[in-house]
């Protein structure tokens, strides 16, 4: 007969949540996702690509089952990643406090969240809802470009929240120097995208008209 013992806290399944608008996902994105698995011995890592971004009601982004589709495609090969349609699906905008919520209800509450995505995001953590509750529900890891500096998170986050650098980890990821908006303007101009995303998304992109005409989006 074998004796069952509860799981530990410390013993509970990691799991990613990749959070991004991704429009378009990226190879930058994917080496991000793959390098924080790996360095955080996480089981898997979620993309939730964001429905309505809150902080970008005002702001043009792509349809959303658009950046859905790209990100599949840009997954589908890593059978550690999948993919999430809890905020695409969502007619609220998307709140990742409520992603994670989401997703500890769905492991039992039995699960370490590591929430994964730009530095320049968690500069504004302070201001998404619910910010406390999220810092103690889940670890971040912050992906940043090369050189950015620690500077920026210590003087804009740190004063008013000062266990900050427990929550936060950063993680340089040279291949960020790829960004959506460089990969948009490049449609745009009728440059080469080749090997800055995957090439079913580089081909999803042209089949679609994606980033043909419109002004610059924003970030
Ligand atoms: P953003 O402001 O468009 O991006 C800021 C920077 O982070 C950009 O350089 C961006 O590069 C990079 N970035 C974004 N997602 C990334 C990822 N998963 N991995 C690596 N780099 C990433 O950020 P966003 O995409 O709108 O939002 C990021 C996440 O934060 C989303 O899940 C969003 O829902 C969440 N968020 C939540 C709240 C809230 O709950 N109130 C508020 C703001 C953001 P690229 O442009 O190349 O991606």
């Amino acid at each position: 007969m074998s004796l069952l013992l509860p799981r530990l806290e410390s013993q509970w399944p990691r799991i990613g949540i990749m959070g991004g608008t991704f429009d378009p996902i990226h190879i930058g994105h994917l080496v991000t996702a793959e390098e924080a698995r790996e360095h955080f011995n996480l089981e898997s890592v979620i993309f939730v690509p964001a429905g309505l971004p809150s902080h970008k009601i005002e702001k043009k982004v792509t349809d959303p089952e658009h950046r859905y589709l790209m990100t599949f495609l840009a997954v589908t090969n890593n059978p550690y990643f999948s993919i999430s349609r809890v905020e695409i699906d969502s007619l609220e905008p998307s709140y990742t406090v409520n992603t994670v919520r989401f997703f500890q209800k769905i492991y039992d509450y039995k699960v370490s969240i590591y929430f994964i995505t730009g530095a320049d995001a968690i500069l504004d953590i302070l201001t998404w809802k619910d910010y406390e509750e999220l810092l103690e529900k889940c670890i971040f890891i912050a992906a940043s470009r090369s050189g950015y500096s620690l500077e920026k998170l210590k003087d804009k986050v740190e004063p008013f929240y000062p266990s900050i650098f427990q929550k936060v980890h950063l993680m340089e990821i040279p291949a960020m120097a790829i960004s959506s908006t460089f990969i948009r303007r490049r449609v745009r101009e009728g440059k080469t995208i080749k090997y800055l995303t995957p090439e079913a998304v580089e081909q999803y992109i042209y089949k679609s008209e994606l980033y043909q005409e419109e002004a610059e989006k924003s970030q």
